[in-house]
């Protein structure tokens, strides 16, 4: 016998082993699970109402609220696919993606509404703009339960993500209800959540379907904390107000709770779990949380397109006797497959293996069952990614002797100094050890003699000094000569994606305006 693997599945089996329980709180609304769930199919039944069927895209533009929550239930269990949109992305932007997906329903954060009314004509597709707010509540009061449920096969699409796109026009990305099923039970083989866990959403939603955590929480019966908006005197008072065991982020959010100044923070909880991905978490960040806060931080590794998680830096007993700096270290390693996810390796340009040398720089390739569809409508960019039988992530990694891989840099941020690799991420986590520093970011720049050469982009905790020069022999002592920066620009901040990953080329943009002065 053969049922679809679906993350529906697991909102069923809740509604009926705990459907009394608290599932959802946003602000001062607490939601069962059966709550929660007719105000899904509610909402479902009014999609239908609109003229959505099976196959139809309905797209978003919220922060994590509770409606956001319902979208990842209410549109995939009529079929229909979902397109959380990044909601801090340009009204451009917004348009591109729902003409792209062909969306036909947009539902908008109240915060949101005033962009997409400048553009609203040039919706392509979009018959019904409903704002998240009274006009969804009179909605769904109005809508009764009762809905048609079409048969759902696993390989339909259950979402279209769409990836960043600082290079180029963003992609959908096809995740099939398969592929998010496998995340999901992937995720619980390495995590141990259970019902009695709160999780508070410290990660948007919208990145790579909230890292499937919208439907892991609820798989378990765990109760999920909605929080639109990340500040950290917030996370820390949800965290001690609602009893928060787990959350996710990406390193920058870690970074500005690993800082935040002792009136800021309060008393912190120890215990806390931290899933953390999307970029390389530094090591000093890692010590910090776990040793002085006494949370234990877990780093895994994907992308929007593998649904996302790929490994795992998963402890192993004999990490058990190193000191805290050496495991923070460990710690910092992107890690190995997950048990769910299939087979990853680390190739040079002829798609042979790299040694596990810890050296030898390749590119993270992998297959598996959590592989993307394909981009929507792009036939081109999907072959150019996985025509050869496997996906290319183009990350840039080495495999260390224990088979733990390291991501180095993203392919085309590798520096070429004088013929030798440079890993921005390396020196990167080096600044981070300096006690001044808060943020810093490493670009390749080019160099009369070297043809490339690092430069650093600092960002220095409040009120902390430091100079580039002693930045620079800080670096010296620690690491090769060759991968010190060549120069340090101090700066407010650094450009970052809404995921929070660095934007390099902002950096090269700004930076070869500097050198040529
Ligand atoms: P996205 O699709 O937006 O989630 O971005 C995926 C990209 O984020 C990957 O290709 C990596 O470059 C980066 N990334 C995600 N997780 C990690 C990690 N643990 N370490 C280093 N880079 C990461």
């Amino acid at each position: 016998m053969e049922t679809p693997l679906t993350p529906l599945e697991f909102a069923r089996r809740t509604r009926k082993l705990y459907g009394d329980r608290v599932g959802v709180v946003d602000g001062d609304l607490g939601l069962t699970y059966e709550q929660f769930f007719d105000r899904c199919d509610r909402w479902s039944s009014a999609l239908q109402g609109m003229g959505v069927r099976k196959g139809d895209r309905v797209a978003y533009i919220a922060p994590n609220t509770h409606q956001q929550l319902e979208s990842f239930y209410a549109v995939p269990q009529i079929g229909a696919v979902l397109v959380p949109i990044n909601f801090r992305l340009t009204a451009e932007d917004f348009v591109y993606i729902a003409n792209h997906s062909g969306a036909s329903v947009l539902c908008v954060h109240p915060d949101y509404v005033g962009a997409i009314e400048g553009v609203r004509s040039q919706l392509e597709t979009v018959k019904h703009v409903v704002v998240l707010g009274d006009e969804y509540e009179a909605a769904l009061s109005r809508a009764k339960p009762a809905f048609q449920r079409p048969e759902i096969d696993e390989n339909d699409l259950l979402a279209l993500n769409y990836t960043s796109g600082t290079t180029a026009k963003p992609k959908g990305v096809m995740i099939t209800h398969r592929n998010a099923w496998m995340n999901v039970m992937d995720t619980l083989v390495h995590f141990h959540i259970t019902v009695d866990d709160v999780y508070l959403w410290t990660l948007p939603m919208f990145h790579a379907n909230g890292w499937t955590f919208v439907w892991i929480i609820t798989a378990v019966g765990g109760r999920h904390i909605c929080l639109p908006k990340v500040e950290p005197a917030r996370v820390f008072d949800l965290i001690r107000s609602e009893k928060v065991g787990w959350l996710c982020a990406a390193p920058t959010v870690l970074i500005s709770l690993a800082n935040a100044p002792a009136d800021v923070r309060g008393d912190v909880p120890r215990g806390v779990h931290v899933v953390t991905a999307g970029a390389p978490p530094a090591a000093a960040t890692i010590e910090r949380l776990e040793g002085e806060f006494g949370w234990e931080v877990t780093q895994v590794y994907g992308l929007t397109e593998t649904s996302p998680f790929l490994t795992i830096c998963e402890p192993r007993p004999e990490h058990r006797s190193l000191s805290a700096s050496e495991l923070a270290v460990i710690k910092a390693r992107t890690g190995v497959e997950m048990i769910g996810a299939g087979e990853l390796r680390v190739v040079d340009e002829n798609g042979a293996d790299v040694p596990a040398d810890g050296q030898t720089l390749g590119e993270i390739v992998h297959r598996g069952n959590v592989i993307l569809k394909g981009y929507y409508n792009d036939p081109e960019a999907t072959e150019k990614v996985m025509g050869d039988g496997w996906f290319h992530t183009g990350d840039a990694a080495v495999v260390h002797p224990d088979g733990y891989v390291e991501i180095r840099d993203r392919i085309k941020d590798v520096i070429i100094s004088g013929g030798e690799n440079i890993s921005s991420i390396e020196v990167e986590g080096v600044l981070l050890r300096h006690p001044a520093v808060q943020e810093a970011a490493i670009v390749g720049l080019p160099h009369e003699k070297w043809g490339e050469a690092p430069f650093a982009y600092v960002v220095l905790k409040p009120g902390a000094t430091a100079t580039e020069a002693e930045l620079i022999a800080f670096t010296r002592e620690r690491l090769a000569h060759f991968k010190a920066p060549h120069g340090v620009t101090f700066v407010a901040e650094l450009p970052k994606t809404a995921t929070g990953k660095i934007q390099k080329f902002v950096l090269r943009k700004g930076a070869a305006a500097i050198v040529r002065q």
